[in-house]
């Protein structure tokens, strides 16, 4: 039986080590760190995201700036929005909800480009991801960061080493949101690392010599237990809802949890993880305007 790692019990850690931190800024800042959330449009699945980052930055002590464009809105005017905001300086981070509706003729690219790069929390702006590439200094992708986090908690819990050098690390998707920032934050680890992704021969063959495996696929239980390595650390980045309404990750939870030494479970896994790692990249943005 491998140990379930808890994303939401170490989330809900980071935040209150973030709630500190925030008070300290107000007192050396005059105001509290703040982030603006954007949402175009209604879609209910952007809505209740914006929810749970909303209430959880204002639980951390964030000022949370409310963006909502219509429906109807187009990309002349998310890209108004977004330089409105990035001369605002009283705004430390901007997080555009993302899919942009299929309305309005939106290009999501050239939107993420429009937010500047010093208040790009998301990670997503390519210079920061450029610096990613040259291992530099610079905001990473959330999801991923909170991979890394699990990764480590994993290890502490096992009681192992968190040098992870050397380590064969398998990330199962190559998408720009997780997997190929994914694969250079395991680099910068020095693990040796295999992308795969659909046109991947014997995945299960990759899969199998993972110490570090991590399915990032958007396909409900994609990944068998007998694809997974005695002992590997398995982290479960997908959400899936299935017909029945319920929410399964892409690991066979029941099968893999015989085989890893450590698994997070989905909810609760990698979720969590994701909006504190948004909201400590916001605080870590106003951090870096205090005048020591
Ligand atoms: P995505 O953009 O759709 O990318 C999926 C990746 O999986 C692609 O690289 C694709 O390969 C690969 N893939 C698809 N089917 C495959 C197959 N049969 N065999 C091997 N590889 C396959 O998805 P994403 O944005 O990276 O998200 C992945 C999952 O994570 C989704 O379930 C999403 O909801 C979830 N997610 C969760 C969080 C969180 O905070 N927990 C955040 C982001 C995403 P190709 O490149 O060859 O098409």
């Amino acid at each position: 039986m491998s140990k379930i790692i808890d994303g939401k019990l170490l989330a809900a850690n980071i935040r209150a080590n973030l709630k500190e931190r925030s008070l300290d800024i107000a007192k050396r800042l005059g105001r509290a760190p703040a982030l603006a959330v954007i949402l175009v449009g209604s879609n209910p699945a952007s809505q209740v995201y914006v929810q749970a980052k909303t209430k959880a930055g204002r639980e951390c002590g964030i000022t949370i700036i409310d963006k909502h464009l219509s429906d109807d809105s187009n990309q002349t005017q998310l890209i108004q929005t977004i330089s409105e905001l990035n001369n605002r300086k009283e705004v430390d981070g901007i997080l555009l909800q993302l899919p942009l509706p299929k309305t309005g003729a939106f290009d999501e690219f050239e939107a993420i480009k429009a937010i500047s790069p010093q208040m790009d929390v998301d990670g997503l702006h390519p210079l920061n991801q450029g610096l990613l590439l040259r291992g530099a200094e610079g905001f990473r992708s959330c999801t991923p960061l909170g991979v890394m986090r699990l990764i480590d908690e994993a290890l502490r819990q096992l009681g192992v080493s968190s040098n992870i050098a050397g380590k064969k690390a398998v990330v199962i998707g190559r998408s720009i949101l997780v997997g190929k920032p994914l694969g250079f934050l395991l680099l910068e680890r020095n693990c040796t690392v295999t992308m795969c992704h659909s046109r991947t021969q014997n995945i299960e063959e990759e899969c199998r010599s993972a110490d570090i495996l991590v399915a990032a696929v958007g396909v409900p239980e994609f990944v068998k237990g007998s694809w997974v390595k005695q002992g590997a650390i398995v982290i479960d980045v997908g959400i899936n809802r299935t017909e029945a309404g319920k929410i399964v990750g892409d690991i066979q939870f029941n099968e893999v949890e015989a085989v890893a030494s450590a698994i997070t479970p989905v909810p609760g896994g990698v979720g969590p993880m994701t909006i504190a790692m948004l909201l400590s990249n916001t605080v870590d943005s106003a951090e870096r305007k205090i005048v020591p």
